[in-house]
């Protein structure tokens, strides 16, 4: 592909829409600073003109009024087309995130592809209606009940997965009829856009899939807040996530909020070592540690920690770290200056507090390190869970080893935190890791494994790490209302025993 800087407009109404203000904003390459896309800077007026779209193709039910068969038909193309832009998507994705392109080439474009097929399959095997189980009820009363759109969906999404937090939103709010409007995070909006136009292209009317580009502090504020929007589906830091809540309580909104994440992996005193370093390597480091639920308190029996720790190390040293371009690579670039701030800030903060480090602790420099944003993958060992770098989210390559002296002491200190979104067991002993599992207060659980999230089983979290679940037909029902209709089949309804019982037929 060019080496052009490629211009984006928004996606409004089945079209390429300038921004109302004209003003656009850089995308960068996080490996090399060169700037890559341009995109509108947004303002109130185009969230307004976003809004005003979605609302017409819902309230004429261009797309909420089309058939299960229908709906299901596009989704079907779509997850297709997905599937045949793989490369461009792909490439994108990898270019703006920083994540590497022999993941985002298969799991990512897969995983966007997969949201799509199941939200239709699972649509299609989804009871329409309920029959009430007793019809007859006192009188002859036939109830049932029906699915629905909520209406009108805002998406706001983060930069760590742009393409799959999408899919998690769009996909479920599509196949139960609503209309959409989604705002990426500045900094990796381009995936968005171009999953807008495949969407389009695979069928779905004009207006019912929009996009907007733009700071999340004056847009994404505002489309939250509008009486528009009907239904929230945000995945983003505890923080922001928490204003959100507030925000949309004053209009009563429909939210799913799924949000930050400290995991605890436990390994158990029957681990094999070489299973439990590749277990820890998968868990803190996938993505350079910029996972919502990435294990990154590794809890180990304190007479195994050297041991680990040394096989942990020994892996590390073996990773590519570099141009996530290159397929040969393991490890890309943190995703923008800031996220590197944070992550040394809190590297410093683990080493006042007394954390020693095992490995790593500094940003990455010297040739291809020189011109983007690097940090060695980093192990604290002999941490406290008390620490600030221990219970805070780092969103980085930062492993903090906790050991314990008995496993009722790890469970306590895994469940010892704020977050509830993942967690995993590392056994050869599949009753005690499972019984583990069960101890374990958070939404996901990897038992010898981590990060694999299914379109067909649910995610979310505990806690502060949100409320609602994503994928599955749980995601379906979270982006739906359900509607109960009830009719008196009494032969002669104004005599009906209702209105003789309490008298308003006399
Ligand atoms: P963020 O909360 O800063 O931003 C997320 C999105 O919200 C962006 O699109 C941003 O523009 C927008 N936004 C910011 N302020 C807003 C406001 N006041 N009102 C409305 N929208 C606003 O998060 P981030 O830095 O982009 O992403 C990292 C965070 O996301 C981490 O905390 C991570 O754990 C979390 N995350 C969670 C999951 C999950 O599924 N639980 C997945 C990925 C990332």
């Amino acid at each position: 592909m060019s080496n052009e800087i490629m211009e984006y407009q928004m996606f409004i109404d089945g079209q390429w829409t300038p921004g109302e203000s004209g003003e656009m904003m850089d995308v960068i390459n996080p490996a090399t600073r060169e700037i890559v896309a341009r995109v509108p800077r947004g303002t109130k007026g185009d969230v307004d003109k976003a809004l005003h779209s979605a609302r017409s193709t819902f309230e004429a039910g261009i797309w909420a009024n089309q058939s299960i068969d229908e709906r299901v038909e596009v989704l079907g193309n779509a997850a297709m087309a997905v599937i045949a832009n793989k490369d461009r998507l792909a490439y994108l994705e990898s270019l703006t995130s920083g994540a590497t392109i022999r993941r985002t080439g298969f799991v990512d474009v897969m995983s966007v592809a997969g949201s799509l097929a199941m939200s239709a399959v699972i649509l299609k095997q989804m009871p329409s209606i309920e029959h009430a189980i007793c019809p007859p009820w006192v009188a002859p009363m036939h109830s049932y009940a029906v699915r629905e759109p909520i209406g009108v969906c805002a998406g706001i999404t983060p930069w760590n997965f742009p393409m799959i937090l999408a899919a998690y939103k769009f996909a479920p709010a599509l196949a139960m009829g609503n209309s959409i409007v989604m705002k990426p995070a500045s900094i990796t909006p381009v995936t968005t856009l171009e999953l807008a136009k495949i969407l389009f292209d695979a069928g779905l009317p004009p207006g019912v899939f929009n996009v907007v580009t733009g700071p999340g502090s004056s847009m994404g504020n505002y489309l939250v807040s509008h009486p528009e929007v009907d239904k929230i589906g945000f995945t983003g830091s505890t923080e922001v996530g928490r204003q959100i809540a507030h925000l949309a309580a004053d209009g009563i909104k429909r939210v799913t909020l799924e949000l930050g994440g400290k995991s605890p992996l436990i390994v158990l005193d029957d681990a094999d070592i070489e299973m439990a370093s590749s277990m820890t390597l998968l868990a803190f480091l996938t993505h350079s540690g910029q996972v919502c639920e990435s294990g990154t308190r590794l809890l180990i029996p304190r007479k195994m920690q050297d041991q680990l720790v040394d096989a942990i190390i020994d892996k590390i040293k073996k990773l590519n770290i570099g141009n996530q371009m290159d397929l040969a690579t393991d490890l890309g670039p943190i995703a923008s200056q800031e996220q590197l701030n944070t992550i040394m800030n809190y590297v410093q903060i683990g080493k006042d507090a007394g954390a020693q480090i095992a490995y790593g602790g500094n940003r990455l420099s010297g040739g291809i390190y020189d011109n983007g944003f690097f940090f060695e993958p980093t192990v604290f060992i002999n941490c406290n869970n008390k620490m600030q770098h221990v219970r805070e989210e780092i969103f980085g390559p930062v492993q903090c080893v906790l050991p314990y002296d008995d496993l009722d002491e790890a469970i306590a200190i895994a469940n010892d935190s704020p977050y509830g979104l993942g967690g995993g067991v590392c056994s050869t002993n599949t009753t005690r890791a499972q019984q583990v599992a069960k101890r374990m207060r958070t939404g996901s659980v990897w038992i010898n494994t981590w990060h694999i999230l299914r379109p067909d089983v649910p995610f979310g979290g505990y806690k502060e790490s949100g409320y609602g679940r994503e994928n599955c037909y749980h995601a379906l029902m979270a982006y739906s209302e359900v509607k109960h209709v009830c009719q008196d089949l009494t032969p002669d309804a104004k005599n009906s025993f209702i209105y003789t019982f309490l008298g308003f037929n006399r």
